[in-house]
């Protein structure tokens, strides 16, 4: 174990300075999802530096949506004795059928992926951009989520060659429309059908100041109700008026209270409108809902808990109306994510680095998508820093040779997680 550890802080010695350069040309790049030319200039910089070892091709999501960058790994790409490079466009591997994973395919695949865009738009990278050795920091738009975690992923690959790692290939896979949640494009769709049959993935978005990794993040939806009354005149007619407000209240009531905080499951109303004067009964009263949930089967639980709620009225002549709005799935915490927790921090261990605890987080990520496709997979495996998402956003030099290490320690060392039988 020393000689590979000692060939490895080796290895990123010589190539510091490299991807310090990279990091920050990056940074300088911008932008945010929106901006169509900034994204084409980050995805061309990107397929270029990865096309030195990979099988790299930009996919289509969508009409003026950024592109999936998906680049392919394998030991066919790497330089012989002699410094003859083979066939970096894939022929020489085995089972190569468009990269396709599963189906008889000889090598386990682990997948990296990320995103490129950022949530700050182009124009003021010079000025932020700011690499602190001294400090051990990179500050700027974008260095901790997640270009710090780019550059981990590209990195962690080159040296896998020095690792001599056999028998298994890596995807990475990186999104320009992050941020935005993939409005109009196949993004998450593709994320899951490119990840399919992996062995594990890792999600190289911002990290924990200390190391930390993700294993879970709640889903969310919409629900909209709607309610429909019968409108009359409080004075003069008062019964035969059904109060569409009233009829609302009560149905709020009743769905707040399938609540399970401890669950991680809840119910919030967040807006609610009915009714047009004081002397008229109303006769319409609309409320949306924000729902979270720790998977999928408790969603569906908590739908059909809703519906049925919703088919009896309370108020007699009244109706309610549901329906959905925005879902975003869960990052499940299953066993194999708890086992792939274990796994790395054995890696962690063997590497002597700060040993990663899991935790749960509120905010979403692409992390959900691929755990979808059934693939193992932590979350937050980017370089540590603070401040995401605001101008004092920094990432810590430090982290990126560590993630490095610890990724492509776990890559070269696949065979020893659970998932060998595929082998
Ligand atoms: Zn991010």
């Amino acid at each position: 174990m020393e000689a590979p550890k000692k060939e490895m802080d080796r290895w990123i010695a010589a190539h510091w300075s490299q991807m310090l350069a990279r990091w920050k040309e990056l940074l300088c790049l911008g932008g945010t999802a929106n901006e169509a030319q900034a994204m084409e200039r980050v995805a061309g910089q990107l397929q270029q530096w990865f096309a030195e070892e990979c099988r790299c091709q930009l996919l289509e999501t969508g009409p003026k949506c950024p592109k999936l960058l998906v680049a392919d790994w394998g030991p066919w790409g790497r330089q012989d004795d002699q410094g003859n490079q083979s066939d970096r466009n894939g022929a020489a591997c085995p089972n190569r059928q468009e990269n396709r994973i599963g189906e008889g395919n000889a090598l386990r695949r682990v997948v990296l992926s990320g995103h490129y865009d950022t949530v700050f738009a182009c124009g003021q990278e010079q000025q932020r951009v700011r690499l602190d050795e001294e400090a051990g920091c990179m500050e700027g738009p974008g260095a901790l989520d997640m270009k710090g975690g780019i550059i981990a992923a590209m990195y962690a690959v080159k040296l896998l060659s020095l690792l001599r790692a056999e028998g298994v290939c890596v995807r990475i896979l990186l999104a320009g429309d992050e941020e935005t949640g993939h409005p109009g494009s196949r993004t998450a769709e593709l994320l899951a059908e490119y990840s399919r049959g992996a062995l594990f993935a890792f999600n190289l978005e911002t990290g924990f100041l200390n190391a930390d990794v993700c294993i879970g993040r709640k889903g969310t939806a919409e629900c909209y109700l709607n309610v429909k009354g019968v409108q009359s005149h409080p004075g003069n007619d008062f019964a035969r008026g059904r109060n569409a407000i009233l009829e609302m209240c009560s149905k709020l009531e009743e769905i707040s209270a399938l609540t399970q905080v401890e669950k991680g499951l809840t119910v919030s109303p967040g807006r609610i409108q009915g009714g047009s004067a004081v002397n008229i009964i109303p006769d319409a009263c609309s409320a949306a809902l924000d729902l979270r949930f720790s998977s999928m089967a408790d969603f569906e639980q908590l739908q059909r808990n809703i519906h049925s709620i919703c088919a009896v009225p309370g108020i007699e002549g009244t109706s309610v109306q549901m329906q959905l709005g925005e879902l975003l799935p869960p990052f499940e915490t299953t066993d194999g994510v708890r086992e792939l927790l274990r796994f790395v921090q054995e890696m962690a261990r063997e590497l002597q680095l700060s040993v990663p605890q899991g935790h749960y987080r509120g905010g979403a990520s692409d992390a959900a998508h691929i755990g979808n496709a059934g693939v193992p997979v932590l979350c937050s495996m980017g370089v540590s820093g603070e401040y995401s998402h605001s101008e004092q956003e920094y990432a810590l030099l430090s982290s990126l040779k560590d993630r490095i290490k610890l990724i492509a320690w776990a890559i070269a060392q696949s065979a020893r997680f659970g998932g060998t039988d595929e082998v």
